[in-house]
């Protein structure tokens, strides 16, 4: 029964699958760490106390699981060029939400279960808008293991994976968890990492991270990060396009994890012109609107104010009188003090001959 379920997700065009026990390993106590430190800022949801013990054991969502399947979807990670009139947008968003089409998968693979098992089949899908350790449960049904990036690392897809979990009641043999550590002595990611967010036991402080900040975050983006942003309008995938099991990886633009379905370096002019109505029209089942209308704008303004580029200024001055959002206002007049000439006096041709 295990190698028909393990067919179908490959059939499925999941690129690996895992058998595993519902009681999590040693990262629950990292996690709980993680959380008293702070590190998961804005994202409180995370550290509620009735959602933290939940992430302890699969059994907390479903009591009867003896189970957890472990899935991993692969996107096709880019590093697109981009002018300075462009914004850069993080791989996993250039295609339709994932929430939707990785639990659309999954919930076939319950189908093909439930006809190997019948009616006493009780089963969950979980994506990571669960209270679970996800990486977790994929190291230990042996997909790979935690990167100094704290992001699974599958040895031959890298880390550009979609991670989903099925809970059943059904005990199945688990396999070995993944006890190599493919990091070795490299840093790079580290390294890579504009806003130095990795933290030394392979988690990421969210305060720091511009992932977290320009998706999450519903606040200001601190100053002190601002320019490290650049042109990243949605996510950043620095410490990941650094890992060289993603340069090595087999997930490519015509996998079948599909084709991008928005542009990845939209011109930050025409976005910041959009409507609120027309930012969901566009971004309609993509993780873009996680960011929500406001987070993208503020988003937009500070790259407009990375640009160096003195032509935003007018379509700045305009949105500076009209812009109802006091975040955004204040990333608007950022971007004009970053871009006016009077801030960034050029020195005077005639004292330099
Ligand atoms: S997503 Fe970007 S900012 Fe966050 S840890 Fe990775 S490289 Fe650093
Ligand atoms: S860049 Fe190096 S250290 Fe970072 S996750 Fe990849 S292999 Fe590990």
């Amino acid at each position: 029964m295990k190698n028909e379920i393990k067919a179908e997700a490959y059939h499925l065009g999941f690129i690996d699958i895992g058998f595993t026990t519902p009681d999590v390993d040693v990262n629950y106590a990292q996690f709980l760490e993680w959380t008293e430190k702070g590190c998961q800022a804005g994202m409180q949801y995370l550290a509620r106390n009735n959602t933290l013990s939940v992430r302890q054991s699969a059994k907390n969502l479903l009591p009867e699981c003896e189970t957890v399947i472990c899935l991993a979807y692969p996107y096709p990670l880019i590093a697109p060029t981009a002018t300075e009139d462009q914004g850069r947008i993080a791989s996993y968003a250039l295609l339709q939400d994932y929430h939707i089409t990785v639990s659309e998968l999954a919930n076939k693979l319950v189908k093909k279960i439930s006809q190997l098992l019948g009616d006493q089949l009780l089963a969950q899908v979980h994506l990571d808008t669960s209270p679970i350790l996800e990486k977790s449960y994929a190291r230990q049904a042996g997909l790979g293991w935690i990167g100094r990036n704290s992001l699974l690392i599958h040895p031959k897809y890298g880390s550009g994976l979609f991670l989903c979990e099925i809970l059943i009641n059904i005990s199945i043999e688990p396999d070995s968890p993944f006890t190599t550590d493919g990091c070795q002595n490299c840093l790079r990611c580290l390294n890579a990492c504009p806003t130095k967010a990795i933290l030394p036991n392979r988690s990421i402080d969210a305060r720091r991270c511009l992932s977290y900040l320009t998706i999450e975050n519903r606040g200001e983006i601190p100053k002190e990060f601002r320019q490290a942003m650049g042109n990243r309008i949605f996510g950043c995938d620095q410490c990941q396009l650094a890992c060289p099991y993603n340069k090595q990886s087999k997930t490519s633009l015509n996998a079948e994890s599909g084709q991008p379905t928005i542009n990845p370096t939209p011109e930050l002019d025409d976005s910041f012109a959009m409507t609120e109505e027309e930012f969901h029209s566009h971004y309609k089942q993509n993780p873009v609107l996680r960011a929500k209308y406001t987070g993208f704008r503020r988003n937009l303004a500070i790259a407009m104010g990375n640009s160096e580029n003195p032509d935003f200024l007018p379509l700045l001055h305009q949105a500076q009188n009209t812009e109802p959002n006091p975040i955004v206002a204040e990333a608007i007049a950022w971007a004009i003090n970053n871009l006016e000439p009077s801030a960034n006096p050029q020195p005077d041709p005639s004292f330099m001959a």
